[in-house]
């Protein structure tokens, strides 16, 4: 049983970057409860003001590209900097194999025992709608938290990579020499997403293949549109296992960061995203009302068979619904 604490013990606590409080909170956002969404939302309309001020990093790539092993040797890598990093995972094949990509810890152990690193394995059981509400909520309380990075692994075989675009600042793609793009199951789509691609475990043998696929994927990104950021998609060589190349990809995420602030991209991105949130939160509040009303439920099952007989034309079908919804 969660102890029942006030509004304020949670944002006291999580503004004095009390880990436990976090952890606390972020369980409470994911809840479905009707009592917690009430506290959830009070709660971030507190802790609003002080978030906002962290980098938000995506990272992407197929299973065994090393994503894990990256963001344990980046992770490390940011806090020696003096940084404080948060590590989120959307991954929601967790609903099929009741795992989760961030599940077991002991992928990122030393991260795991870093005291300025905070890592939240991914809920289990929710839907791709409800992933993308608690992640950006639960981003949101790390940046009041204190967390001046937050990196959200996600795995790059479906739409959770287009949510993980959605609500960062920065997209880095990982992928691997000598297999080609089919092999890595990574589509177009995705290349043109990232604002940068490591090549990684280029380490021992491995080197020669990836200088070769380096310039194999700059050919290739010079045929995509320029991106609307107005920073040109690099391609870079690393190895999250010897923990080279950790620097040069910082490097260019801080270059990133000056000319898109520069430019303005920067600022638009997060009005533009704060506006898609919006619309998802009215979404999702239009289907909680709609499914959630005792006639549509009565009705929704009757019809649904009409329409499984052919009895009923889908369109029809839900028109009836939406009269039955909007008759009071
Ligand atoms: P993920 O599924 O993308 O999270 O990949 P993991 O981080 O679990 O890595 C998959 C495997 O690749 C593990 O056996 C890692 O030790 C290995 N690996 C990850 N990064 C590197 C690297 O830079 N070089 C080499 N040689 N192996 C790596």
């Amino acid at each position: 049983m969660r102890q029942r604490l006030s509004i304020e013990d949670y944002t006291t606590g999580i503004l004095a970057g009390d880990r436990i409080m976090l952890s606390q909170a972020i369980t409470v956002t994911e809840s479905r409860l009707p009592a917690d969404k009430e506290l959830a939302a009070a709660i971030l309309k507190e802790i609003l003001p002080h978030s906002g001020n962290a980098f938000r990093i995506g990272i992407t790539g197929v299973p065994g590209v090393g994503k894990s092993t990256f963001i344990e040797s980046f992770g490390n890598y940011l806090t020696s900097e003096g940084m404080r990093v948060a590590v989120l995972a959307v991954d929601p094949s967790s609903q099929k194999s009741k795992g989760s990509i961030l599940g077991d810890k002991t992928r990122m152990e030393k991260l795991a025992h870093n005291p300025m690193a905070y890592i939240r394995p991914s809920a289990n059981g929710l839907f791709l709608g409800g992933i993308a509400k608690s992640t950006r909520e639960i981003m949101l309380l790390c940046e009041a938290a204190g967390y001046d990075i937050i990196l959200i692994e996600t795995v790059g075989v479906g739409q959770s990579e287009t949510l993980v675009k959605s609500i960062t600042d920065f997209f880095l793609l990982l992928m691997l020499a000598g297999a080609g793009d089919e092999l890595q199951g990574i589509k177009k789509g995705i290349m043109e997403m990232a604002d940068a691609i490591a090549i990684n475990k280029a380490d021992g043998d491995n080197v020669m293949a990836v200088n070769h696929a380096i310039s194999a994927y700059q050919n290739a990104l010079h045929l995509f549109p320029k991106s609307e950021s107005g920073f040109l998609t690099k391609v870079l060589p690393c190895s999250a296992l010897m923990e080279n190349g950790m620097d040069i990809i910082w490097a260019l995420i801080q270059e990133y960061e000056q000319v898109t602030r520069a430019n303005g991209f920067f600022h638009q991105n997060r009005q533009k995203q704060n506006i898609n949130w919006m619309h998802d939160q009215i979404r999702e509040a239009l289907d909680d009302l709609f499914y959630g009303d005792p006639k549509v439920k009565t009705k929704l099952q009757e019809l649904e068979h009409s329409v499984k007989e052919g009895k009923e034309l889908p369109g029809s079908a839900a028109q009836d619904l939406l009269d039955v919804f909007l008759t009071k």
